[in-house]
């Protein structure tokens, strides 16, 4: 009887033994149980076959600007053909033109976008290759939610409009600013806010942001639309375009290309 406890508790020890030694999490005894528990095997993701490039749009994106031409924009003032320059592949800033924003509406997305200050770039502070990406484009005082263009290579500003900025809500994590002549990169998460029926915010816009591949915005809850005075505050709109700034200060204009957008749920 003695030989036999001890041979079974001898089993069991051996037994637990050679399950920790096989257990991928290595926590031993913790690991108990059936793995297929945890498993999930249904819905499967959409195959998305990515560019040739991480520059190039993945199969299901909307490509905004491809080089050629300017079709998907228009001028933000009155709705007629966006009047920016399209030469060489490059879509350039024509700044008596005004703002130019997508024929398309967006709520929630992913956008890829590459901009370029002239290596003649002049001006300093905010005066030196300003421009910006609203991330939607609004009727509000601020008239969306701008995430700063500008040159801040060795250019001194506020901190919270230097580019990589949420425009006067948050500083970017990093200054990852190229130097003028060099392509600069964003690539940007944007949650869109909702409102309840009664126009009240229902849940809050949320940015996450790489410039040139360093992160700059983490998932920051936004305050409202960015404004250039005053506090941000929110007004109810649904899906909406996306805009690019004409800034009115005198220095060169910037460049931008390979410009596309996919939508998420
Ligand atoms: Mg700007």
């Amino acid at each position: 009887m003695r030989f036999l406890i001890c041979s079974v508790l001898g089993l069991v020890y051996a037994t637990t033994g050679q399950l920790g030694a096989q257990s991928p999490s290595g926590r031993g005894n913790q690991a108990r149980g059936n793995p297929a528990d945890t498993e999930v095997w249904l819905p499967v993701p959409a195959i998305v076959t990515p560019g040739s490039t991480d520059a190039a749009p993945p199969s299901d994106a909307i490509v905004l600007f491809g080089g050629s031409d300017v079709n998907e924009w228009v001028s933000s003032k009155d709705k007629s053909t966006a009047g920016w320059k399209v030469e060489n592949g490059l879509l350039t800033v024509v700044k008596s033109a005004g703002d130019i924003e997508t024929r398309h509406r967006f709520k929630n997305y992913q956008l890829h976008l590459e901009w370029r200050v002239p290596e003649t770039i002049t001006g300093s502070g905010q005066e030196r290759g300003n421009s910006g990406v609203f991330l939607a484009s609004t009727d509000g005082p601020g008239g969306g939610y701008e995430l700063q263009i500008l040159d801040s290579y060795h250019n001194e500003t506020y901190v919270n409009g230097q580019a990589g900025s949420i425009y006067k809500q948050y500083v970017p994590l990093a200054n990852a600013m190229r130097k003028p002549g060099e392509w600069q990169v964003y690539d940007v998460v944007w949650t869109a806010p909702t409102f309840n029926p009664d126009g009240s915010l229902k849940t809050p816009a949320y940015v996450t942001a790489l410039h040139n591949g360093v992160l700059v915005q983490n998932h920051v809850e936004l305050k409202g639309e960015t404004r250039y005075i005053g506090q941000p505050v929110y007004t109810p709109h649904g899906a909406a375009p996306i805009k690019l700034q004409a800034h009115g200060d005198p220095s060169p204009p910037i460049s931008f290309r390979n410009i596309w957008v996919r939508e998420l749920k």
